[in-house]
């Protein structure tokens, strides 16, 4: 399997606050990479950077072609779908609007309408919360919404920033379910950001370590699970 994503020395600035010194991750055609770490350690940042949100030094590609320094509206033509931290949906908006707003850049409206139904096919809740506002759905549909809008772009490559961040752990556990059968169904590959790294580590096949803006283990999800010191640090067993 070949590399969709491949980040090698990436720096990234807010300004001239540097967060990010020199990562190198990857996601396989068609895989689930993971990125793990404490608060502050630089996960939310690599994602802005691979979305073309902050200024970067260092190589960005996207099946092969660099994308460093791209314009966010551009990464995300290339097949790039972001839910964000905090999912970014807007909460006075109904989920059909939230839905076709997510599908702005698709060719005309019959392509609109496939993509709802396939959302709809994945998050059936949607469908009948159609009307609804964002905003007075439940914290769960709400991530829903955030993932079912970034899969109105027919992505290659979905980020996600802590799916599982103030949800109740059944909740969580549809969510992944879902988030696999994408990935399994649509061959959409995925790069995620996760606190719970238990749960990472148990959808993803490779996982990246990340220490303050770096770096510092990384390999197949599995073998991270079982080492010692990770298990202590991140398991809390
Ligand atoms: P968390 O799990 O707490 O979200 P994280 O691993 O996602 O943490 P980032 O949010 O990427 O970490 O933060 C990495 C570094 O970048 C931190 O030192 C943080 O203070 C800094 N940073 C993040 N956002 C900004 C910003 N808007 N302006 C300046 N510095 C920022």
């Amino acid at each position: 399997m070949s590399d969709l994503l491949r980040l090698d020395a990436v720096e990234a600035f807010y300004g001239r606050t540097q967060a990010l010194f020199g990562i190198g991750l990857s996601v396989r055609e068609g895989g689930i990479s993971t990125i793990l770490g404490a608060n502050g350690a630089g996960k939310t940042s690599t994602l802005r950077a691979i979305c073309g949100m902050l200024k970067v030094r260092g190589d960005i590609r996207l099946d092969g072609q660099p994308v460093a320094g791209l314009p966010p509206e551009e990464i995300a033509r290339r097949g790039v779908g972001h839910v964000p931290d905090g999912r970014g949906t807007f909460l006075e908006l109904t989920v059909e609007e939230n839905l076709r707003l997510g599908g702005y850049l698709l060719p005309g409206r019959q392509a609109v309408e496939t993509a709802m139904e396939r959302a709809f096919h994945y998050f059936p809740r949607l469908k009948e919360r159609m009307t609804q506002q964002a905003g007075t759905l439940s914290g769960g549909e709400q991530q829903m919404l955030a993932i079912a809008r970034a899969l109105m772009m027919n992505p290659r490559l979905m980020l996600l920033d802590e799916p599982s961040f103030g949800l109740a752990p059944l909740i969580v556990q549809d969510i992944f379910a879902i988030m696999r059968r994408i990935n399994t169904e649509e061959r959409v590959s995925i790069l995620l950001v996760e606190q719970n790294a238990g749960l990472a580590l148990q959808l993803a096949q490779e996982a990246f370590l990340l220490e303050s803006g770096k770096v510092v283990a990384s390999g197949a999800a599995a073998d991270l699970a079982r080492d010692e010191s990770i298990r202590r640090a991140y398991l809390g067993h």
